[in-house]
């Protein structure tokens, strides 16, 4: 018999192909957050911008920005960078500019992508290193969640992701490198302990003021002459990490403001930060710290007056938002902190962990409030069915709220597992805030991995 073949058979084959590859095609193409977030890495595109002619900073040599200030006789360092490498690259390129030994480094604070440089530029030279006296590092080694700190921190610069297409960028920073931090550290020798502490090296006169912050022990550098304000990590351009989802002891909010009032008294022309790229220009720096103070005081004051009316964390971050003008400012938009995970850290920060709802106070155990969910749901086989729906329907949050019930109930929890790592991914990639991005991708991958360790073990036993 002659079986000749239907050609509509080969019009649905055509157009398989076709869905198939159009398909391929939206996976690989960015979504429009991802597009933003991509555009936002301009601000750590690699370069050693001369600020003024004595004045220079190293962006995008890893996470951070190195400075360097040219005295009579010797140079001025700035924060050292991430990692001895990072340091390295960044030294060559000092070295081209002035070949004077490093007399003074200062570090603005004591986080490791700052200190982790300080002997590359020392070199055989025994440099004077100024920090405040309560430089400490919470990071450092002795921290009794240092176990958990170090996973989330990993989770929240996307460390075990691939760089350029997992990790975009990490807010603040092109990428964070995992190794080599803390590595070329070298210990403070004077420590500051007067609020403003005016001294004059190598012929420039410095200010090293304290500003807590982002860190309790945060300085800014503060050069009357050149009027060159040193930020530290109290200025970024993207609303402030007021709390970081890595964890971390309260972040006051309120003194962080203060500080960034101080911070524009002085009246800068050139404003360094620490992180992404410099801003000259009186009137500019001035508005971008006024506003940079203004965001901080608002959301601080916002939550406090939310707070004093008896509302829950849950409802002031809903309720609280940046007013209009300053949500439009270049320098709020939240690449690295974001506003509501700011709300629950001030409402924690003065009342601790309960919010108020006696509902809340002794609640059911995960697992009673999944059976009783699934059991509303008409069995765990609908909520089954509803988590596969909501992914549909990207309602991605959603999603993942009913693969944790599912997961805990233990109802198909292999499956379970699977289509939270489908939410997880899909919700990082609709994201703009770089650690939420990072922070989605790795947990799913760190799910992933688990999965595939348990069907290597189980296919090991067959
Ligand atoms: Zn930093």
């Amino acid at each position: 018999m002659n079986k000749s073949i239907n050609p509509n058979f080969w019009l649905f084959l055509r157009l398989l192909l076709v869905s198939l590859i159009s398909t391929g095609a939206t996976q690989a193409s960015s979504t429009q957050a991802e597009a933003v977030l991509r555009e936002h890495s301009n601000e750590f595109r690699r370069e050693v911008i001369k600020v003024t002619d004595s004045v220079y900073v190293a962006v995008g040599y890893g996470a951070s920005n190195s400075a360097l200030v040219i005295g009579e006789t010797g140079l001025i360092i700035v924060d050292t960078g991430q990692s001895i490498t990072a340091a390295e690259a960044i030294n060559r390129e000092f070295r081209k500019i002035s070949d004077k030994p490093v007399t003074a480094i200062i570090y603005t604070h004591s986080h490791r992508d700052h200190i982790s440089g300080a002997s590359i530029f020392a070199g055989d030279q025994t440099p004077d290193i100024f920090a405040s006296a309560n430089f400490a590092n919470e990071l450092v080694g002795g921290h009794v969640a240092g176990e958990i700190l170090f996973k989330r921190t990993k989770r929240q610069f996307g460390l075990g992701l691939k760089p350029e297409t997992e990790v975009i960028n990490v807010g603040v920073g092109k990428e964070m490198w995992s190794d080599g931090l803390g590595g070329g550290f070298l210990p403070v020798t004077v420590h500051i302990s007067d609020e403003r502490y005016s001294t004059t090296i190598e012929g420039v006169r410095i200010d090293i003021v304290a500003a807590p912050g982002e860190t309790d022990d945060q300085r800014y550098i503060w050069l009357p002459d050149q009027e060159v304000l040193f930020a530290g990590d109290n200025f970024y351009k993207a609303f402030p990490n007021l709390y970081p989802i890595r964890g971390s002891r309260y972040r006051d909010v309120n003194l962080w403001a203060n500080s960034l009032e101080k911070m524009t008294a002085e009246n800068p022309v050139h404003l360094v930060p620490s992180h992404t790229r410099p801003i000259s220009g009186r009137a500019e720096v001035n508005k971008a710290l006024s506003d940079y103070a203004a965001g901080i005081r608002s959301i601080h004051d916002q939550t406090i007056a939310g707070m004093n009316r008896g509302y829950t964390p849950d409802q002031l971050a809903e309720m609280v938002t940046l007013p209009e003008r300053l949500a439009a400012s270049p320098y709020l938009q939240e690449f690295y902190g974001k506003v509501p995970w700011a709300v629950r850290s001030v409402f924690s920060g003065y009342l601790g962990w309960f919010d108020g709802n006696p509902s809340s106070l002794l609640p059911l155990t995960e697992f009673e409030e999944a059976s009783r969910i699934a059991k509303l749901a008409g069995g765990a086989k609908n909520l089954f069915r509803r988590l596969k729906q909501s992914i549909k329907d990207k309602d991605y949050q959603w999603a993942m709220r009913l693969a944790d019930y599912l997961i805990t109930l233990s109802y198909r929890k292999e499956d379970a597992i699977e289509l939270k790592i489908t939410a997880l991914t899909s919700a990082a990639r609709l994201q703009t805030n770089a650690p939420a991005r990072n922070y989605y991708l790795s947990v799913a991958q760190e799910l992933q991995a688990n999965k595939d360790r348990k069907s290597a073990v189980e296919s090991s036993k067959e």
